[in-house]
Parts: structure tokens; sequence; C-alpha cells
């Protein structure tokens, strides 16, 4: 989550009155930052990764897990421990939303060189390492997207009831979200700006036994707070661009892979104690988080309120934790094709002040959203000194992907950071492996796209239908997804049309130039004019020459992705509904039990720290176990000796 202010956060009704405050400096804030930056160039690739942990306390007698709710208190000794390292290249540990979560990145990001890319499993090995050490006896802390019992009878650790004054949920106490104030009035101001609390509702799968198929109940899986979206885990990635305009472009590039990469990672089979009939986290947590008055989701009156964006009644077509509505690079117009509602007041400070067309539009869609956090006596900033409104209303736009301006240095010294592109919808994996392919992954496909000067733009409604499909059950083997046909540059794809003429020529209708593609073709390849996204990421790496050590890690990268797009491997959510069915305790209705549940949970933590063989996930890879101590390297300084332990360790070597 984005900056953490100290004061009080503001209840909704006294924040109202400075949301058009912030939002308007919030839009000022950024064009001092453009104005500024805009020319910045030549900046180098720099990336890091996001990956977010859950705490589990089990117990082996009663066969249970629950949530145990230590995130902050294990979050202060891992930073304790980082600090006493003194590591040059350690890990870096955030608040989470939920205070049994826990967010890790490395220290500093990655470079730009492709042994880089190797050393990020090893930069999250010593994450799971370092927080395996942390851990009490009885805890577990595996990469799962959702927690399977989240919201079902007893579940926390320390018990608590349900509901509270921020979230008032039937389900889930108040005590899991993290006791920073920002996250409980954020959590409150959601539910007070709707009017309501949030409504979540996922499909439930059929069984054969589900006895919800049997009448006339509604079949869906219900839920009514933030936590059981902003509880689930993810794995994202940002990038930095070497200037503006490939920020931009790499933005919408990375758009499009959105929905494509989610199924791919695809590992939220079980919500609430079900099986779900899909796949993804993705609709749990833009439900979680709809402030929109139900005149703004089109669902009925709201009366006109002068203080809040649009009045509280401007139409909004999606929750602010969506996908994209619109794309930001200039030559990507023509593929705006959903709605997207801007505010018309910062539409014309924006485009007065000189912004592009395709900017102004998508900082005047974010900020079509009031602030959920103002804090007491932080309102009015200088607007050249401070990003914070900026960032108040960008943090709380949580789309597929993320365009990040520069921040504005903290101190004299703080490293440079140029305009960057996050990557965020895909689900979190079991292993580090599979976390570090995928990243690995992403970071060749940005390279290539840049290099090779490859487009993937396809019309953002039909992106959307993509995010729609990727929520399916196995998407991967059993949906298929638009995409683009001809994804090179014009004069590379002549030389394919020879070779392959009966696809026609590239003239063709608008509508044709996009097809239904399976996984298998996205990633590996159709006939002879689509290449496929893993042999372009070999032809880079050819390209660059890659070194043969790196080589032969990205290599197995890079066959993972292949193997999954193929189906020869499965996705985690796979994986996992198969473990339920097969389960001794699975009555075949949907019911994830307590028992079930408690094996589920130990056999993901097992498989992430490599004690428990995968092949199903991993082929023939195997996941060399997680050192408690997370000893993986050995800083160069050592205690000084007195005399006799220093005679006692030199005689040795005599
Ligand atoms: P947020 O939560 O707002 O997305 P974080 O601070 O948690 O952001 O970090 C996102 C990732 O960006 C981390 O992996 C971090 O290492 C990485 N990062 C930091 N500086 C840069 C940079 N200059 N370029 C690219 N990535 C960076
Ligand atoms: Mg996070
Ligand atoms: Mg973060
Ligand atoms: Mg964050
Ligand atoms: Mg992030
Ligand atoms: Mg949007």
């Amino acid at each position: 989550m984005g900056l953490l202010k100290v004061g009080k956060p503001l209840h909704w009704n006294d924040s109202l009155e400075h949301c058009h405050y912030i939002r308007r400096h919030g839009v000022l804030q950024f064009i001092a930052t453009y104005r500024r930056l805009q020319h910045l160039e030549n900046d180098r690739l720099f990336y890091g990764d996001e990956i977010e942990y859950a705490l589990l306390k089990v117990d082996p007698a009663s066969k249970r897990v629950r949530l145990s709710l230590r995130g902050p208190e294990v979050m202060e000794t891992l930073r304790k421990q980082e600090q006493d390292m003194n590591a040059f290249r350690g890990c870096a540990w955030h608040q989470e939303y939920g205070s049994w979560m826990l967010e890790g990145t490395p220290s500093l990001p990655y470079g730009g060189y492709t042994m880089s890319l190797v050393s990020v499993e090893q930069n999250m090995r010593l994450r799971r390492g370092r927080l395996l050490t942390i851990l009490a006896e009885d805890e577990i802390a595996p990469t799962l997207v959702t927690f399977p019992m989240m919201g079902v009878g007893d579940f926390v650790h320390p018990a608590a009831p349900p509901g509270g004054e921020a979230s008032q949920s039937e389900f889930v106490p108040d005590t899991c979200i993290n006791p920073h104030p920002r996250f409980g009035t954020l959590t409150g101001n959601i539910r007070r700006r709707r009017g309501s609390k949030v409504d979540i509702r996922v499909p439930l799968f059929k069984d054969v036994n589900t006895k919800e198929f049997e009448s006339d109940t509604d079949p869906s899986i219900q839920m009514d707070c933030m936590a059981f979206g902003m509880g689930c885990c993810c794995l994202q990635v940002t990038f930095q661009a070497s200037d503006m305009e490939e920020s931009r472009l790499l933005y919408d590039q990375l758009a499009v892979l959105a929905p494509i990469m989610m199924a791919l990672t695809a590992a939220t089979p079980v919500v609430k104690g079900r099986l779900a009939a899909s796949d993804v986290r993705w609709n749990i947590i833009s439900q979680s988080v709809d402030d929109r008055t139900p005149a703004e989701r089109g669902e009925g009156d709201f009366k006109a309120e002068p203080l809040m964006a649009g009045e509280g009644r401007r139409r909004q077509s999606k929750s602010r934790y969506d996908s994209i509505s619109c794309y930001i690079h200039p030559g990507s117009k023509a593929y705006n094709d959903i709605p997207c509602e801007v505010d018309e007041e910062m539409d014309s400070v924006l485009y007065q002040e000189g912004i592009d067309e395709m900017l102004t539009r998508h900082i005047s869609h974010l900020f079509t959203r009031d602030p959920l956090v103002v804090f007491e006596g932080h309102v009015e900033l200088d607007d050249d000194k401070s990003t914070d409104h900026f960032e108040s209303i960008q943090s709380t736009n949580w789309q597929t992907v993320r365009w990040k301006p520069p921040p504005i240095p903290s101190t004299a010294c703080s490293p440079h950071i140029g305009w960057r592109t996050e990557f965020r919808s895909m689900e979190v994996q079991l292993t580090d492996f599979e976390n570090a392919a995928f990243t690995a992954f992403i970071v060749i496909v940005t390279r290539a796209i840049l290099v090779f000067n490859l487009t993937l733009l396809a019309p953002l409604s039909l992106v959307d239908d993509n995010m729609k499909r990727a929520h399916g059950v196995d998407a991967v083997r059993r949906s298929k997804f638009w995409f683009r046909k001809h994804i090179l540059p014009d004069d590379t794809d002549e030389m394919m049309q020879n070779i392959c003429p009966s696809q026609g020529p590239k003239g063709e209708s608008k509508s044709s130039q996009f097809e239904e593609m399976t996984m298998d073709e996205i990633m590996n390849g159709k006939s002879c004019y689509f290449p496929g996204l893993v042999p372009l990421c070999y032809a880079y790496l050819e390209h660059i020459g890659c070194d043969e050590n790196s080589f032969k890690r990205l290599d197995q990268y890079l066959k993972l992705i292949k193997d999954r797009a193929t189906g020869e491997l499965m996705t985690p959510a796979t994986w996992m509904r198969n473990f339920v069915h097969a389960h001794k305790d699975y009555k075949m209705d949907s019911v994830v039990s307590e028992t079930i549940a408690y094996d589920l949970v130990h056999a993901c933590s097992d498989i992430g720290l490599g004690r428990r063989p995968c092949p199903e996930l991993l082929g023939d890879v195997i996941i060399e176990p997680i050192l408690k101590d997370g000893h993986y390297e050995t800083p160069l300084f050592g205690e000084k000796l007195g005399s006799e332990d220093r005679r006692g360790l030199l005689q040795k070597i005599m």
C-alpha cells in the first residue's frame, strides 16, 4: 500500500469538505511533477517484485488453521533483523491491509543485467527464509492468494467476534484490519461513501451434492467486507522506463497482457470455505472496495452531494479496483473504445496546462474518485514540494496496471527514481521458482516489445472481455482469449506473410486483426503468422547474447510458462481444486472443511519450502529446501576476536 501518513485520519463526514480541494490539488501536484520531469531521459532499466504473505497459526491436535494476526509485529522484527544484517542486497518489509499479512520486496530494485533475472529468485528465497526464522513453532506463511477459511466461524487468532465499527461485517472481526489507522478508516469510508456495506458475490462451484443447487437458494458465495478482497495476496512487478514515453508505451502493452497473465497464474479456487466457480481473485477485490453510490453504479438513486466527486451521481462503469479504462500512449488512441468517465473540471485544468489528450484523459479519469483517507491538518500543502494528494487518489485507483510518475526525493541522497509502470494482475504462486519465472517472463517480454518494436494493442473492449474470460475455472485450458494477429512491425510482418500467404494482407477490416486464441497459441505461437510470446523471449535472449549461466535458469522459467500454457502443467488453482476433490473428507458438496483446509495450507506451505515435491505444478524442477536461518550469503565482516579465540582459530590452520 502507498504512503502511511501519521496523524488522525478523518471520518467520511469530516473529510467531505476537503474532497474537492484534495482532488484539485492532486491534479496540480501531478502537473508540477510532469513539468519538472517530463524530459527525463536515458534512465536505466530497474525493476522489482512485490510478494504478499499470509501468517497462519496451525493446531495439529485439533487439525485447525487460523489467521495469525501478528503481521505488524512480525514486520517490525523483520525490519530490525534486516537493519542488523546491514546487507547490501537484502529484503524490505511493508505493511499490508490485513493484520495477518506482510509484503516483501527486494531492498533495492534489480538492475538491467541477465544475472539480475536469476537473483530475483534468490532474493525471494531469502525473504521466505528470513520469514521462516521469525515464525513461531506453530506458524506457517505460505504464499496463498486466499486463506481458505476466511470468514468461516472462528478463524482468527487471537479469537474475536465478527464486526466492528470499520467493517460492520457479519463474518470478519475488525482485528483483521492492520491497526495503522489508515486501514480502518479506508474500510469505514468506503462503506460510508457507498452508503451500505460492500456486497461481494462469487459464483459457487456446482458439485453433485452442493446443496444450494438443490433449491432456489442463491448459488453464490457472499461476503461483506474489504478484508475478503484486500486480504488476497498477489505478485506485482514494477519497471523503470528509460523515459516517460516508454513508460506510457509499456503501460498500454502490459494492460493487454494483464488478463492473460492472470489466467495463467490462477490460484484462487477456494473462497470462504467453499469451492468457487472461478479461479482468480480479481472480482472479489473489485467488489470489496467498491465505494460507488447506487447512482454511480447505475442501480438506484442518490441525492446529489455537491462535496463529492460528480456529486456522487456521475455514472461510473467500474469499481476503483478494476481493469484500466483508457490507454495512455499517444499511439494507442484508436483502441480506447470503452466508457472512460472523466471529471470535467480536472479535465479542463489539465488540458489548459498543456497536458496532452491521452494523459489528460487518464488523470481526469483517476480523479473521478474521491480521496478515502484524509489526514487532519494535512490538507493545505505546497504543490511543488508534495505529491501526497496525487498519491492519495492514485494509490486508491487499483487497476491492472499503474503508471507511476517519479516521486519527490525525500532526502538529498535518495536514489534517483524515474517513470515507472507496474504490472498488477498476477496471482501469487506457491513457490519462488514460479514467482521468479513470471517476474522474469514479464521483464523479458517488455524488453522484447521494445527491442523488436512489437505491439500487442487491442481494443480495450476486447481486453475487458478477456478479464471476464480469465475468471473462468481453468481458463488456461478451457477458454480462448482475444489477441492481436499481427504483433510484428510491418516490414517483418510482410516477410512472414510471404512465407504464409493464406493469412491475407494486414489491411483487412479492423475486427479481423484480432482473433480468439488459446493460451497455448498466445504463448507458444500459431501457424506462421503469430510467433508466440515465449519464442519471442527466446529470440530476445539470443539477440542480446545471454550468458550461459543465466540462460540455464531462464530457460527453465520459459519452459514453465510454455508448459503451463499448453496445459501440461497445472495452474495452482487446478492443483488446489484437485487436492480438495481428492481429500478423504470432501463430500462433493463444494465445502472445504476445517480439516481439508488444514491439509491444504500445509501442503502449500511445504511445496513453497521445498519440502514436498510437486511435479504437477513444476515438472521436473526441484525446489531446494528453504533454510530456516536464511543464510544464503554471509557478510564479509566479523567480530574482532580475543587473543585466546584468535589463537584457537589460527592453530587449526597451522
Ligand atoms: P507499491 O506498493 O507502491 O507498488 P513498493 O514500494 O512496494 O511500491 O515497490 C514496488 C517495487 O518497485 C519494489 O520491488 C521495488 O524494489 C521496486 N522499485 C524501487 N525503485 C525502483 C525503480 N527506480 N525502478 C523500478 N522499480 C523500482
Ligand atoms: Mg501489496
Ligand atoms: Mg508495495
Ligand atoms: Mg502497494
Ligand atoms: Mg505494488
Ligand atoms: Mg478505470
